[in-house]
């Protein structure tokens, strides 16, 4: 791609870098930016700068929050001692779309994936393994997505708390096979957490 302008050319360069945007993509966003008020650009490069410099991780339930405690983990209606165990805040805010659940969650920040280089420390299992021995937590419910890494990762964690006092459980599998938990339906997603099996019965043992 030949470009009239350094300055164009670095600004498509850099909105190509995001996933699923290539470069003829990056240029008709350049292009449309700058037919729009300039005041639109400048919110949006303040918002993501923002975004980066102030967010903060729940110091609870490890979510992204304005706050130090994020809304869930704060509110006193919520049962403590039911924790999710999700991959990320797409699937908390899937979950908490449903209105069904009225436990906190526990946000792990991916799953264990040997082939992307993410092994448990870089996930926040010590963390919810800390959490699970004070004793205030009666039941972990898994709902990572029903892939391999997700399988590896609640068996690894399933292994670090077995020999503990608490119930485990896994989402119903009204989710099929490979599907993240964000693209299911509301009413699907809701019903297998009510629905949810204990998490030895998904062992094959
Ligand atoms: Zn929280």
């Amino acid at each position: 791609m030949e470009f009239s302008s350094k300055l164009l050319e670095n600004a498509v360069y850099e909105i190509s870098q995001l996933p699923g945007i290539g470069k003829r993509t990056a240029l008709r966003l350049a292009l449309h930016l700058l037919k729009q008020p300039k005041d639109q650009t400048t919110a949006l490069s303040t918002s993501l700068l923002k975004l980066r410099e102030e967010i903060k991780f729940c110091s609870n339930c490890h979510n992204i929050s304005d706050v130090a405690l994020c809304e869930i983990c704060a509110n006193p209606k919520r049962d403590e001692s039911l924790v999710c165990v999700v991959e990320d805040i797409r699937d908390v805010m899937a979950i908490e779309n449903t209105g069904q659940y009225r436990g906190l969650y526990h946000v792990l920040g991916g799953r264990i994936s040997p082939m992307e280089g993410v092994g448990p420390q870089n996930l926040t299992i010590n963390s919810l393994v800390n959490k699970s021995k004070e004793g205030i937590i009666k039941e972990l419910i898994f709902a990572l997505s029903s892939t391999m890494e997700g399988d590896t990762t609640n068996f690894y964690i399933y292994k670090q708390i077995e020999s503990l006092d608490l119930k485990t459980s896994t989402i119903a599998r009204g989710i099929a096979v490979g599907d993240e938990l964000e693209y299911a339906d509301e009413v699907t997603l809701g019903r297998s957490i009510l629905n949810r099996v204990p998490f030895e019965n998904s062992l094959k043992l």
